[in-house]
C-alpha cells in the first residue's frame, strides 16, 4: 500500500466538459522558482489519498500538462474518467470527487521528453502533425498555446491538430483551437467516430486514425496543401499521443510512406538503418505494446512495408 501522500496544492477550478472529461485546474502552494519550469509536451503527477477507504493508500499518475509555460496561475490537466479501471484504487475516481478549494496532490516538477525540442530541431520547417485521441491533446495543447501566449499573432500554419472522440461534445477545447484556425491558421480537424448518434455534426467521422487511411490519406495532403505522395517524411513530421489503439493505428500506414518510429526497439524489429532519423513520436498513457515485436507474424510484413516505404523517399 502506497503511503498518504501530504497534500501540496489545490483545485482552483474544475470545468466539466461531459460526466467523463474534466478540466483540472490545480494551484500548487509553492510557485515555482524558476519560469518557464517546464517545456510544452511534459508531464506532471497528480496523486490523491484514497480518504473513503484509507486501507488503499495513495495513488499516483501522470498527467501531461494542458497549460502553457507562459501561463500565469493555475497549471492545467485535462483527464479523463476512467470507468474500467486496472488497480484497485484508480485516481480518476478520485479525482472526480474533488470540488474547487479541495486540497490534492501535485509532484512540483515535470518531466518527459514528448517534446518539439526533443524531437526535431527548433527550426524544423516540415509541417507537425499531432495526433490524438481524447484527452491525448492536451499536451499539443500547451505546444500551440505557448506559441500563442508567446506572440498573439503568431502563424501556426505549420502544426495541424487531428483530434479524435466518440461525440463532437467530447472534442475538448473545440472553441479555443477554432479561434486559433481564425486568428493563426492552425489547421485543426476534429474527427467523431460515433456519428450516428450526433446527427448534428458536420465533421470529419471515423476514428482519428482513419486520417491515415488508403484514399483518406490523399485527402489529408490535399487540404495540407502538399501534392500526392507529399505527405511523408521529407515534409512532414508526426507526433501522437493517447492509447495505443491510436498510436499503433497511425503508425502502422505511416509505415508505407517510410515514416520511422522513435522507438529503439520498434526501429531495430523493422530494420531501419541507424542513420535514417525518426520522424514518428509518440506519448503513450497505457502500457499495452504499440507494436508485439515479439511476434513474426506481425513483424514480418511491417518490416517489408517499412523497408519498402523508405525505399520511395
Ligand atoms: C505520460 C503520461 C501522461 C498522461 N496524461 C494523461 C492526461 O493528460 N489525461 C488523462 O486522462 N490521462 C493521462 N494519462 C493516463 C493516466 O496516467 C492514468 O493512467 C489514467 O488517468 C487512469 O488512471 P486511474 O488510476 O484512474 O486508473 P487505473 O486503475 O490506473 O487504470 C489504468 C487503465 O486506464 C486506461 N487509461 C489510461 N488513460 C486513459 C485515458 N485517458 N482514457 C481511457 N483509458 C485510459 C489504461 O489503458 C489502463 O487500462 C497519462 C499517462 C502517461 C503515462
Amino acid at each position: 500500500m502506497a503511503k498518504p501522500l501530504e497534500y501540496n496544492a489545490t483545485l482552483a477550478e474544475r470545468i466539466d466538459v461531459t460526466d467523463a472529461l474534466s478540466i483540472f485546474r490545480v494551484e500548487p502552494d509553492q510557485k515555482p522558482a524558476e519560469r518557464p519550469w517546464f517545456i510544452p509536451g511534459q508531464y506532471c503527477v497528480l496523486g490523491m489519498n484514497n480518504a473513503e477507504k484509507p486501507e488503499l493508500g495513495s495513488v499516483r499518475r501522470s498527467m501531461s500538462i494542458a497549460s502553457a509555460p507562459e501561463d500565469e496561475g493555475a497549471t492545467e490537466f485535462y483527464v479523463r474518467f476512467v470507468s474500467k479501471p486496472e488497480s484497485e484504487n484508480p485516481l480518476t475516481h478520485l479525482l472526480w470527487k474533488l470540488k474547487t478549494g479541495d486540497r490534492m496532490y501535485m509532484r512540483p516538477v515535470a518531466a518527459g521528453n514528448f517534446t518539439v525540442k526533443d524531437s526535431v530541431e527548433l527550426t524544423d520547417k516540415r509541417l507537425r502533425v499531432m495526433v490524438a485521441a481524447g484527452t491525448g491533446s492536451a499536451p499539443f495543447l500547451s505546444m500551440v498555446r505557448s506559441e500563442v501566449r508567446r506572440n498573439p499573432a503568431v502563424d501556426l500554419s505549420q502544426w495541424v491538430l487531428l483530434h479524435g472522440a466518440s461525440y463532437s461534445a467530447d472534442l475538448g477545447y473545440r472553441d479555443e483551437l477554432m479561434r486559433m484556425v481564425d486568428r493563426n491558421r492552425l489547421k485543426y480537424w476534429g474527427s467523431v467516430s460515433r456519428p450516428k448518434e450526433d446527427p448534428t455534426w458536420r465533421g470529419d467521422t471515423g476514428r482519428v486514425e482513419g486520417f491515415f487511411d488508403g484514399g483518406r490519406l490523399e485527402d489529408l495532403e490535399r487540404r495540407l496543401g502538399l501534392s500526392p505522395g507529399g505527405f511523408n517524411p521529407n515534409n512532414v513530421v508526426v507526433f501522437i499521443c493517447g492509447l495505443t489503439g491510436t498510436i499503433t493505428g497511425t503508425i502502422i500506414p505511416l509505415l508505407d510512406r517510410g515514416f520511422v518510429p522513435d522507438f529503439k526497439r520498434i526501429r531495430e524489429a523493422l530494420g531501419v538503418p541507424t542513420e535514417v532519423k525518426p520522424t514518428v513520436f509518440y506519448e503513450q498513457y497505457d502500457t499495452e505494446p504499440v507494436i508485439n515485436i515479439k511476434d513474426e507474424a506481425v513483424v514480418g510484413p511491417l518490416k517489408a512495408r517499412m523497408q519498402a516505404g523508405l525505399a520511395t523517399l
